[in-house]
Protein backbone atom coordinates (compact mmCIF):
# COMPACT_ATOMS: atom_id res chain seq x y z
CA UNK A 1 0.00 0.00 0.00
CA UNK A 2 1.89 3.21 -1.38
CA UNK A 3 -1.05 5.54 -0.88
CA UNK A 4 0.03 8.09 1.83
CA UNK A 5 -3.87 8.31 2.74
CA UNK A 6 -4.33 5.02 2.71
CA UNK A 7 -1.78 4.70 5.29
CA UNK A 8 -3.58 7.95 7.35
CA UNK A 9 -6.84 5.47 7.38
CA UNK A 10 -4.40 2.46 8.49
CA UNK A 11 -2.82 4.48 11.13
CA UNK A 12 0.89 3.73 9.70
CA UNK A 13 0.98 7.42 9.49
CA UNK A 14 0.24 9.31 12.27
CA UNK A 15 -2.34 11.96 11.87
CA UNK A 16 -4.47 14.74 13.71
CA UNK A 17 -7.66 12.77 13.55
CA UNK A 18 -11.10 15.27 13.81
CA UNK A 19 -13.72 12.77 12.80
CA UNK A 20 -14.32 9.68 11.49
CA UNK A 21 -17.01 6.92 11.16
CA UNK A 22 -16.79 3.42 8.99
CA UNK A 23 -16.50 5.36 5.68
CA UNK A 24 -15.04 8.73 5.99
CA UNK A 25 -12.06 10.32 8.37
CA UNK A 26 -11.39 13.86 8.25
CA UNK A 27 -7.70 15.03 9.87
CA UNK A 28 -6.24 18.37 9.88
CA UNK A 29 -3.71 18.97 6.81
CA UNK A 30 0.36 19.21 7.44
CA UNK A 31 0.82 21.74 5.43
CA UNK A 32 -1.86 24.12 6.28
CA UNK A 33 -2.94 27.22 3.70
CA UNK A 34 -5.07 28.76 5.95
CA UNK A 35 -5.71 28.62 10.10
CA UNK A 36 -8.18 25.80 9.51
CA UNK A 37 -7.19 23.32 7.05
CA UNK A 38 -9.22 19.80 7.34
CA UNK A 39 -8.54 17.13 5.03
CA UNK A 40 -11.86 14.57 4.24
CA UNK A 41 -11.66 11.54 2.92
CA UNK A 42 -13.02 8.57 2.37
CA UNK A 43 -11.86 5.59 3.64
CA UNK A 44 -12.08 3.47 0.93
CA UNK A 45 -9.56 4.52 -2.17
CA UNK A 46 -10.85 5.80 -4.62
CA UNK A 47 -8.02 7.37 -6.79
CA UNK A 48 -9.84 11.10 -7.67
CA UNK A 49 -13.34 12.68 -8.15
CA UNK A 50 -12.88 11.72 -11.54
CA UNK A 51 -13.40 7.96 -10.50
CA UNK A 52 -16.58 8.22 -8.06
CA UNK A 53 -18.91 5.61 -9.15
CA UNK A 54 -22.72 6.83 -10.10
CA UNK A 55 -23.50 4.16 -6.73
CA UNK A 56 -20.77 6.63 -4.76
CA UNK A 57 -22.02 10.10 -5.39
CA UNK A 58 -24.26 10.14 -1.67
CA UNK A 59 -20.02 9.47 -0.19
CA UNK A 60 -19.55 12.87 -1.29
CA UNK A 61 -23.06 14.69 0.38
CA UNK A 62 -21.56 13.07 3.14
CA UNK A 63 -18.20 14.39 3.05
CA UNK A 64 -19.82 17.75 2.53
CA UNK A 65 -22.23 16.88 5.80
CA UNK A 66 -18.91 16.22 7.52
CA UNK A 67 -16.92 19.20 6.42
CA UNK A 68 -20.13 21.36 7.32
CA UNK A 69 -19.79 20.23 11.34
CA UNK A 70 -15.88 20.45 11.45
CA UNK A 71 -16.79 24.26 9.97
CA UNK A 72 -18.99 24.52 12.76
CA UNK A 73 -16.71 22.92 15.53
CA UNK A 74 -14.16 24.82 14.19
CA UNK A 75 -15.48 28.35 14.72
CA UNK A 76 -15.43 28.83 11.21
CA UNK A 77 -19.00 28.51 9.96
CA UNK A 78 -20.28 31.98 10.35
CA UNK A 79 -17.31 33.57 9.20
CA UNK A 80 -17.04 31.38 5.86
CA UNK A 81 -14.80 28.87 4.67
CA UNK A 82 -14.38 26.55 1.28
CA UNK A 83 -14.84 23.44 0.03
CA UNK A 84 -12.34 22.48 -2.05
CA UNK A 85 -11.97 18.99 -4.18
CA UNK A 86 -8.98 19.46 -6.96
CA UNK A 87 -8.99 16.50 -9.63
CA UNK A 88 -6.50 15.46 -11.56
CA UNK A 89 -3.23 17.01 -12.87
CA UNK A 90 -4.83 19.82 -14.45
CA UNK A 91 -7.18 20.36 -11.48
CA UNK A 92 -3.71 20.13 -9.00
CA UNK A 93 -4.27 17.25 -7.32
CA UNK A 94 -1.44 15.74 -5.94
CA UNK A 95 -2.17 13.06 -3.40
CA UNK A 96 -4.07 10.39 -5.84
CA UNK A 97 -6.84 9.54 -3.05
CA UNK A 98 -9.61 11.55 -3.22
CA UNK A 99 -10.05 14.11 -0.27
CA UNK A 100 -11.78 17.54 0.14
CA UNK A 101 -9.93 20.66 1.82
CA UNK A 102 -11.78 22.94 4.44
CA UNK A 103 -10.20 26.02 4.09
CA UNK A 104 -11.32 28.65 6.36
CA UNK A 105 -10.16 31.41 9.41
CA UNK A 106 -9.12 33.93 6.95
CA UNK A 107 -10.14 35.80 3.82
CA UNK A 108 -9.85 33.52 1.18
CA UNK A 109 -9.42 35.51 -2.43
CA UNK A 110 -12.58 35.60 -4.42
CA UNK A 111 -10.67 34.74 -7.23
CA UNK A 112 -10.63 31.03 -7.64
CA UNK A 113 -6.72 30.35 -8.52
P1 LIG B 1 -3.92 18.17 -3.16
O1 LIG B 1 -2.89 19.16 -3.63
O2 LIG B 1 -5.34 18.64 -3.39
O3 LIG B 1 -3.66 16.78 -3.67
O4 LIG B 1 -3.77 18.15 -1.59
C1 LIG B 1 -2.99 17.25 -0.88
C2 LIG B 1 -2.87 17.78 0.52
O5 LIG B 1 -2.41 16.75 1.37
C3 LIG B 1 -1.87 18.96 0.67
O6 LIG B 1 -2.54 20.10 1.18
C4 LIG B 1 -0.84 18.41 1.66
O7 LIG B 1 -0.35 19.39 2.55
C5 LIG B 1 -1.63 17.32 2.37
N1 LIG B 1 -0.83 16.27 2.97
C6 LIG B 1 0.15 15.54 2.37
N2 LIG B 1 0.65 14.63 3.23
C7 LIG B 1 -0.04 14.78 4.39
C8 LIG B 1 0.02 14.13 5.67
N3 LIG B 1 0.89 13.13 5.92
N4 LIG B 1 -0.83 14.54 6.64
C9 LIG B 1 -1.70 15.56 6.41
N5 LIG B 1 -1.80 16.19 5.23
C10 LIG B 1 -0.98 15.82 4.23
ZN1 LIG C 1 -5.50 5.73 -0.89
Amino acid sequence: MDCIFCQIVAGKIPSQVLYQDEEVLAFRDINPAAPTHVLVIPKKHIDSLADVADEETPLIGRMVKIANRIAREEKVAESGYRLIISSGKDGGQVVPHLHMHLLGGRNLSSKLC
